[in-house]
């Protein structure tokens, strides 16, 4: 069984092979290694704390940490998109951490999406398609930051928000009539 010991070792080893640092807010880090953990204890592997997910592994791979965007975002930026491995220079604290772009490809975020939802429309290309796409019975739950007001559908609100950073905790969840769904 994995543990959040054994998470974090394996973090700290995989930055130390590629030269990279773990987040330097301890109270931060260790947030996001409880969400690998996590995802890792329901999933069967540990999924990125800050992405929506189909929750199933083919479709999941690119996002698996260290997911498969993790090096090109440290080189450009400094630090991965949930920024649980940094540069030298941002661990020191001579660069800030900010929001960075999302570099999945879209069509991955909506193929999640659709996989996760079980609405599977054919293929979507666009969001427009997804946000189009009328939900199931069990539709997912959306939810809300409420300290940027990132939206994302997922039965659970993520351990990370991925704009501002801000802890699960200040996720509220958006409840959507049935009718207005439709
Ligand atoms: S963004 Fe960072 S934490 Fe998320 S999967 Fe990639 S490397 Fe791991």
């Amino acid at each position: 069984m994995i543990t959040l010991e054994k998470v974090r070792q394996r973090a700290e080893s995989d930055a130390k092979r590629h030269g990279y640092y773990l987040n330097p807010d301890p109270k931060f880090l260790e947030s996001l290694l409880e969400g690998l953990e996590q995802n890792e204890g329901r999933y069967g592997y540990p999924l990125c704390p800050c992405r929506l997910a189909s929750e199933k592994f083919e479709f999941d791979r690119d996002i698996i940490c260290p997911c498969d965007y993790r090096d090109p975002d440290v080189e450009e930026y400094g630090y991965c998109y949930c920024a649980l491995y940094v540069r030298k220079d941002v661990f020191e604290g001579k660069t800030p951490i900010q929001p960075i772009p999302e570099r999945r490809p879209l069509e991955k975020q909506v193929r999640a999406y659709a996989v996760s939802t079980e609405t599977l429309a054919e293929k979507p290309s666009e969001m427009g398609a997804m946000i189009a796409e009328k939900p199931s019975k069990d539709q997912r739950k959306m939810w809300y930051c409420k300290q940027c007001g990132y939206i994302c559908f997922r039965e659970e609100p993520p351990f990370i928000c991925p704009i501002c950073r801000a802890k699960r905790e200040m996720f509220g969840e958006i409840r959507i009539q049935a009718d207005i769904r439709r």
